[in-house]
């Protein structure tokens, strides 16, 4: 006799209805996969108009009514069987797929754990509509019925015959929550189309056709304003992007509005949200995530979604190329966004020797200029003209009176010993020392060729296996960007040199980057450079003589972007007007 403990070693087939249940347990998990599919369908038959109900979260019933192309009675009958399908036929077609799906796996695994109801009237011909009703696989009908052109669908009862996974569904408004994402998702790829949503019964969304900046509003009206999203159309051989990026100041403490979408389905690549991510970071401060949509549409033959039976996922076969076009264009986007001062208003080089025109102010002391610091940065660490934040008091003539021509800023004095005030034009600056100097260094650095120091005693350091093969992998690159190691045991490395600017940065910062390689080259140079000019730039607290300041002021007046590396703004601008209105007085 079989104990339970040691049952049959024979192999038997799987009856059909057991393989089928097998199959639908992969397809369909909660009822926002039955939601993803039959929109899908609605979609792929070229609907204008399509409208989901969904009671109880859809645990008891999920309705989907669309205008699309329609079945015929023949279809009807064969549609909710395995692997039924009209978008491939061959082998060939699985490489140039133009539609959302193509296993004809839905609606079996979906009639296979309920009761599935498709009323449908083909759209290009006068024959009557027809009504098939499926439950637990099998046709319990199949003939004429009254119905408009299209299909419409009703999904009874999910689960009813597999109670592991009834049991295991969420309350009804969680579900309903996922099945709205994945109706916002479709929603905001095909703009065109019309969507309704009914929650028992009752209107929720509405969306009449519209473009994708007004859909993407319509979708997250209290996040966005619409006026702060732009379009961009990135053309490319292989891809096409519609890019609908949202302005700076719209900035958000999470990436939720970061979204990806390759041939209108909405995917997780890491490497496309960090690339939206990544072409802001000169715009916004750390923890600021921006507001990026990437409709990617690519050929299909260049994309692999037959990897991951739900198409979450996404195989590309080139990757990088589109990365490097969507930072470089939305860079360029945002290029309009730069903070400047015009360059007609820049006073002359010379005029910063002549910049204190009367005497009795006594120059501070003060050896090297800021110009020096800048020409010699990567041999000098003691940052001349700037002096560690100290005790003593601030100078005399900390407040000095210029007598301003206009054309040049004139030095008003330091603040909270972190600003720099100065008056210029009809505008009163509040510049950050810190971040000014530290943009002024790290475009210095960028700008120049590295030269390496040879570590006296090498820092020697552990990583993990990936952390090797990534090491191994980027070790020309990390070279370029100066830094040598040295592999000396199976998960262990040493720096036997660096970049002579690196040296103020820390051990553990540096083992740090070295851990976090999986970037491209361009940001990983961006984030070495930020962390050298960081640490090499004036800091809060440092007490700067005027001349130096006003020699900072000047070089931060002429960058192409006042903003530091981290995207913080340099400077805050009050206008003459503002201050008056301030202090209610007539200008
Ligand atoms: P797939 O979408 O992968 O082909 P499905 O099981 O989802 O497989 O659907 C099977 C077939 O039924 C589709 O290929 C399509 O021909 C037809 N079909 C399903 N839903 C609709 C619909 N809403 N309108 C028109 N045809 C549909
Ligand atoms: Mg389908």
């Amino acid at each position: 006799m079989e104990s339970e403990n040691n049952p049959s070693r024979s192999i038997f087939k799987l009856r059909d209805d057991v393989m089928l249940k097998i199959a639908a347990g992969e397809v369909i998990d909660r009822p926002f996969s039955v939601v993803r599919e039959l929109l899908d369908n609605s979609l792929d038959a070229g609907s204008s108009n399509i409208t989901l109900w969904l009671e109880e979260g859809g645990k008891t019933r999920i309705r989907v009514l669309d205008n699309g192309c329609g079945m015929s009675k023949e279809d009807l009958e064969i549609c909710f069987l395995p692997h039924t399908t009209s978008k491939i036929r061959e082998n060939e077609d699985l490489y140039k797929i133009y539609t959302l799906g193509f296993r004809g796996e839905a609606l079996s695994s979906v009639s296979a754990c309920s009761r599935l109801e498709i009323t449908s009237k083909l759209s290009n011909n006068s024959l009557p509509a027809n009504k098939l009703i499926v439950q637990a696989g099998r046709i319990m009908e199949l003939g004429p019925y009254k119905g408009n052109p299209g299909t419409s669908v009703d999904v009874y009862n999910l689960f009813f015959n597999m109670p592991a996974r009834k049991k295991f569904l969420k309350s009804s408004s969680a579900e309903t929550n996922m099945c709205k994402k994945i109706f916002t998702d479709l929603a905001l790829s095909y703009p065109d189309v019309t969507f309704r949503l009914f929650l028992n019964d009752n209107l929720k969304v509405f969306f009449p056709p519209e473009d994708y900046i007004q859909r993407i509003s319509s979708a997250y009206p209290n996040l966005l304003k619409k006026e702060l999203l732009d379009i961009l159309n990135i053309e490319h051989e292989d891809f096409k992007v519609t890019a609908v990026l949202g302005r700076p100041e719209l900035s958000r403490r999470d990436r939720k509005l970061i979204q990806v979408f390759v041939n209108k389905r909405r995917i997780q690549e890491y490497s496309l949200i960090q690339a939206a991510e990544y072409s802001y970071t000169e715009y916004l401060p750390g923890g600021n995530f921006p507001v990026v949509f990437l409709f990617i549409e690519i050929k299909p033959e260049l994309v692999d979604f037959n990897i991951h039976p739900a198409k979450k996922e996404v195989k590309f076969f080139n990757i990088n190329i589109l990365h490097r076009k969507i930072v470089t264009e939305i860079k360029s986007y945002l290029n309009q966004f730069n903070i400047t001062i015009q360059k007609t208003y820049l006073p002359v080089t010379e005029s910063f020797t002549n910049f204190f025109p009367d005497q009795k102010i006594t120059k501070p002391d003060i050896k090297n200029t800021l110009k020096d610091t800048l020409i010699n940065v990567s041999e000098e660490y003691s940052r001349p003209g700037f002096r560690e934040s100290s005790k003593e008091p601030i100078e005399k003539n900390h407040i000095i009176k210029i007598h301003s021509d206009n054309t040049n800023p004139k030095y008003i004095g330091s603040l909270f010993d972190v600003f720099l005030i100065c008056e210029y034009r009809d505008d009163l600056f509040i510049i950050d020392q810190h971040a000014a100097h530290e943009k002024i260094i790290y475009n210095l650095l960028k700008s120049k060729e590295k030269s390496l120091q040879e570590m006296l005693f090498p820092i020697s350091f552990d990583v993990s296996n990936s952390e090797t093969e990534r090491l191994l992998e980027k070790k020309k690159d990390i070279e370029k960007l100066g830094i040598i190691i040295n592999k000396t045991g199976i998960n262990s490395f040493e720096i036997t040199a660096i970049a002579v600017d690196y040296i103020p940065i820390s051990e553990s910062e540096i083992i740090k980057f070295l851990k976090d390689l999986n970037h491209p080259f361009a940001e990983l140079e961006h984030r070495i450079l930020s962390i050298a000019a960081c640490r090499k730039a004036v800091k809060e607290g440092d007490i700067i003589d005027n001349q130096t300041a006003v020699e900072l002021i000047n070089a931060a007046f002429a960058l192409e972007n006042a903003r530091c590396p981290h995207g913080r703004p340099i400077w805050h601008v009050i206008s003459k007007e503002q201050i008056y209105k301030l202090l209610k007085r007539t200008l």
